[in-house]
């Protein structure tokens, strides 16, 4: 339960940071909440030679909404995002998201950034980006980039940041009025990783018609998944229960789930199904008022 021996640095810019990045390259590692890294550490199934803590690095973790998006900063922790008034009010399903991670003590230190850089797909973070059609943004010492949700988680653990880049900030545009979303897990115990986890965001015009809709599974496949063919489905038609009934199926057909101690990939599935159609449900709730 002790990890390697190990140097550590606490720079306090990102500038430092990324210099010592590509000074050590594949032998560091960043160090965030530590909610993920430090237990590998300990395992030994990681064994950076240098850690960069990045934690001491001022305005890292701004929560601001200016400019038709919300900027989350990477070093933002779960509990802020839980407690956000902000967060709370207009992207509600990122407030669910943050508030089924894992416990308190977790979620005090727990990072958005070190979640979505860590791209377990057993993460819940992911499938809400996926959902709500967020970028990330990756800063080099060459400058910054922006890098959507949906081409971010490349493969198992693995994403598109090249090896000398931070993830610095999530941007989620802000949605439209009329717009509502929620994010539903099943897990098996409270602050357990997700058997199922489902994220749904949706908007309608006045006459209940979906105008847009965003649909992201957690730990059915290697990665997040973005189930576009419910999406397609749902775009300009009233959502009702038929509707979130045939989109819900679609999401269940998208999913690969593997067979674990968690359960079946058949039962899986199914409660793809099931979370699918609750998802929806709750997200049109929200967006036509019903709900807060
Ligand atoms: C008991 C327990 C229960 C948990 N339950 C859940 C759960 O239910 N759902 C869930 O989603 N997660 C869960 N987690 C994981 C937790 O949310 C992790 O904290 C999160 O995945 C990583 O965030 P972090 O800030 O702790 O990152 P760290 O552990 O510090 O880092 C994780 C990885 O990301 C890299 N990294 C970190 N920040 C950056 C950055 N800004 N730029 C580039 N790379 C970076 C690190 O180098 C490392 O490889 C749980 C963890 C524990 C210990």
């Amino acid at each position: 339960m002790i990890p390697p021996k190990f140097e550590y640095f606490a720079p306090s810019t990102v500038h430092e940071a990324l210099t010592l990045l590509r000074q050590y390259g594949s032998e560091a590692k960043f160090l965030s909440g530590g909610q993920s890294l430090i237990p590998l550490m300990k395992l030994r199934l990681a064994t950076p030679a240098y850690l960069i803590d990045i934690n001491r690095i001022p305005g890292l973790d701004q929560l601001q909404e200016s400019n038709g998006f919300l900027s989350i900063g990477a070093l933002t922790r779960e509990a802020d995002l839980e407690q956000s008034a902000l967060v709370r009010a207009n992207y509600p399903i990122v407030c669910d998201t943050a508030r089924v991670i894992g416990d308190p003590l977790v979620r005090n230190l727990a990072t958005i950034g070190g979640n979505l850089a860590h791209a377990d797909p057993a993460n819940d973070h992911p499938a809400t980006m996926l959902a709500l059609q967020a970028e990330i943004v990756a800063t080099g010492l060459d400058g910054a980039r922006t890098i959507p949700a949906t081409e971010f988680f490349t493969d198992f653990f693995t994403t598109a940041l090249r090896p000398d880049e931070m993830l610095t900030a999530i941007r989620i545009p802000t949605p439209p009025a009329s717009s509502g979303g929620t994010y539903v897990k099943l897990e098996r115990k409270v602050g357990d990783f997700a058997v199922v986890g489902v994220a749904a965001q949706v908007s309608i015009d006045a006459a209940g018609i979906c105008t847009r809709a965003g649909l992201g599974l957690t730990n059915v496949a290697p990665t997040p998944l973005k189930v576009h063919a419910a999406e397609a489905f749902l775009q300009g038609k009233r959502l009702d229960q038929d509707s979130i009934r045939q989109a819900a199926q679609l999401a269940a057909e998208a999913a690969r789930p593997e067979a674990d101690l968690r359960g079946s990939s058949a039962y899986k599935r199914d409660m793809v199904r099931v979370l699918t159609t609750r998802a929806l449900t709750r997200a049109l709730e929200r967006a036509s008022g019903q709900r807060t």
